[in-house]
């Protein structure tokens, strides 16, 4: 009876042996950390990279505008000047002395519109480049978690097939029995029942007395393994049962 008893729940353990395995190759694969982070790091490249480029083209388009602004406001100075309107001398250097600012003026955005036309290209290859290895992250990102949802469904279906028949089986189970060995596996890194091999604990090997071995053998009571704590049970018992 009471050998009966250990085999269905060792058949217990076996499933909760397969439950644990399932469950630490699942938690062990990366959900998609790293390629978040791969993916992080090109968008904030990019966007940097853009921001830029941006900024160049900006300060460009700003400077291009206010030459063509003191251009505009040289060119009517002179009119002013030749126009026969200024009659006394020093009006006429005033407007001078304005022309002349306004062409330092210019000559000096213009300086600085050479220095920002040579920073365009690269910084256009740099953004290029950027934008092409963030892709390439994205789709790595994407295969990454298209790949990991399709492991994590697997498992999940697979776990709920084991959780199924742990059910059924614990439901054959002494509930006496199955208490002390939930008790048991709690502590001991989830193993609560170990079969006696010959005259060793089949879990850490420890040898066991001969009047245990002979006590479980013919299944007079309840035995555990003085090293490990598991409770022994007769495995040719109970596969000559089967
Ligand atoms: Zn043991």
């Amino acid at each position: 009876m009471l050998n009966e008893a250990l085999k269905k729940l060792a058949q217990v353990q076996r499933i909760d042996t397969a439950i644990q395995e399932l469950h630490r190759k699942f938690a062990s694969l990366d959900p998609g950390g790293k390629a978040k982070q791969r993916f992080d790091e090109a968008k904030a490249r990019k966007e940097q990279l853009d921001h830029r480029l941006s900024e160049i083209r900006g300060e460009i388009k700003d400077l291009e505008l206010e030459n063509s602004r003191l251009s505009q406001k040289s060119d009517s100075e002179k009119k002013r000047l030749y126009s026969g309107g200024v009659y006394n001398a020093k009006d006429a250097e005033a407007i001078d002395r304005e022309v002349a600012n306004l062409a330092q003026r210019v000559a000096k955005n213009d300086d600085r519109l050479l220095e920002l036309y040579e920073l365009v290209e690269p910084a256009k290859l740099e953004a290029d480049d950027a934008h092409q290895d963030f892709e390439a992250a994205s789709r790595l990102y994407e295969e990454y978690t298209s790949r990991y949802d399709a492991i994590k469904k697997d498992y999940e279906n697979k776990m709920s097939q084991l959780l199924g028949a742990r059910n059924k089986a614990a439901a054959q189970c002494d509930e006496d029995l199955l208490t002390r060995y939930e008790a048991i596996r709690k502590h001991h890194h989830g193993v609560g029942i170990a079969p006696l091999h010959g005259d060793e604990c089949g879990q850490c090997r420890s040898k066991i007395a001969h009047h245990i071995v002979a006590d479980v053998q013919a299944g007079v009571s309840l035995q555990t393994c003085e090293n490990c704590a598991r409770i022994l049970y007769w495995e040719e018992a109970s596969e000559e049962q089967d």
